[in-house]
């Protein structure tokens, strides 16, 4: 068992990982500047040290104090309404914060990291399911940063023989299938959360941007991925990671619609999602369906909770038995 850093550890996905890790056995150390993240997603005999990564001095001195196996980077921007709000911020952070990240683990001799990259890098794809070749050509600044922060790390590799692993989330969603974590974000702008809070009354009526798009049903679609098999794909790179770097697409393979996730929020929680019809939202891509299949080839990767009334039942559990969510703002 090993010593593992995890940034951002205390947010949505990163803190699906940590439980993943800590429930084999392994040490975890996590920095969160808690600006997203929740303490209380962390578990008690997991070090969380409260830092923003911009502080390289104080990065240095943990890579100095611990013998890390590997680096897991969640802690980012990651908005795609924001990025296309802040473009700037968002390439500046990200990669700054990024890049820093990867030279003090180089510096410190830790020579694998695993990075947490967005299916937002390939923009409008020309075919779908989308494999790894395609051509990489963001709409919006997030996908951009992130794009930015796969060439500098391809950089490390090669002058420095840095192991990295890029995973091209789709969309992130679900909850802990034991109810322990689960998707907390203030403001909230993922569809699943959105959905399941309007039904519950928590949250304001959905709005679904853009009826207009080419789909069947003129919504967009998107692939969405249990977060408890991300985690699992954490892990399974981290073994790959000793024959070379990879870059992976990281989804379910099927794609659905707006609609149909509020039709499975209503038919799993057995009550109506009240919404209207609205504008499509800038930068946002019609369809973004995964192809994961050199993922499961090469690693053995399978989605555990690969259908969304999975998806939907986990969030759904966890939304109503957590209304406010960790109740730490
Ligand atoms: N979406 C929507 N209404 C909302 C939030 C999202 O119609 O209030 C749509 C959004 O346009 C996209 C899909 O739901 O097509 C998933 O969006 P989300 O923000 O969850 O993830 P993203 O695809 O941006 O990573």
């Amino acid at each position: 068992m090993g010593n593992f850093l995890v940034t951002g550890g205390a947010g949505y996905v990163g803190s699906h990982l940590v439980r993943a890790l800590a429930d084999r056995g392994d040490t975890v150390v996590v920095v969160d500047d808690l600006r997203q993240g929740h303490r209380a997603a962390v578990p008690a005999g997991v070090e969380l040290i409260q830092l923003d990564l911009a502080d390289r001095r104080s990065l240095a001195e943990i890579f100095a104090g611990w013998k890390f196996e590997a680096v897991f980077h969640f802690a980012a921007l990651s908005l795609v309404g924001e990025s296309m709000r802040d473009p700037l911020r968002y390439c500046i952070e990200n990669l700054s914060n990024s890049l820093g990240l990867a030279d003090a683990a180089v510096k410190a001799g830790v020579m694998r990291f695993v990075l947490s990259s967005t299916a937002a890098l390939f923009g409008d794809p020309e075919a779908v399911p989308i494999p790894e070749e395609a051509k990489l050509a963001p709409t919006n600044a997030y996908g951009e940063s992130k794009l930015m922060v796969e060439k500098g790390l391809a950089w490390a590799d090669r002058v420095h023989g840095l192991r990295f692993a890029c995973l091209r989330y789709f969309n992130a969603a679900g909850a802990d299938p034991q109810g322990r974590i689960g998707e907390d974000h203030e403001p909230e702008t993922h569809l699943v959360p959105l959905a399941i809070g309007a039904a519950l009354g928590t949250r304001q009526p959905l709005t679904v941007f853009g009826t207009d798009y080419p789909t069947p049903d003129g919504t967009c679609i998107r692939d969405y991925v249990h977060v408890t098999d991300l985690a699992d794909a954490h892990l399974r790179v981290l073994e790959r990671l000793e024959q070379g770097s990879v870059r992976y697409n990281v989804g379910s393979g099927t794609g659905y619609s707006v609609k149909q996730v509020i039709e499975a929020v209503e038919r799993i929680g057995g009550r109506p999602v009240p919404h209207s019809l609205g504008p499509r939202r800038a930068g946002d891509p019609a369809v973004l369906v995964a192809s994961s299949e050199r993922l499961k080839a090469e690693t053995g990767w399978a989605p555990r909770f690969g259908a969304l009334d999975d998806i939907v039942r986990t969030a759904w559990a966890w939304h109503s038995a957590r209304p406010q969510g960790y109740g730490d703002r």
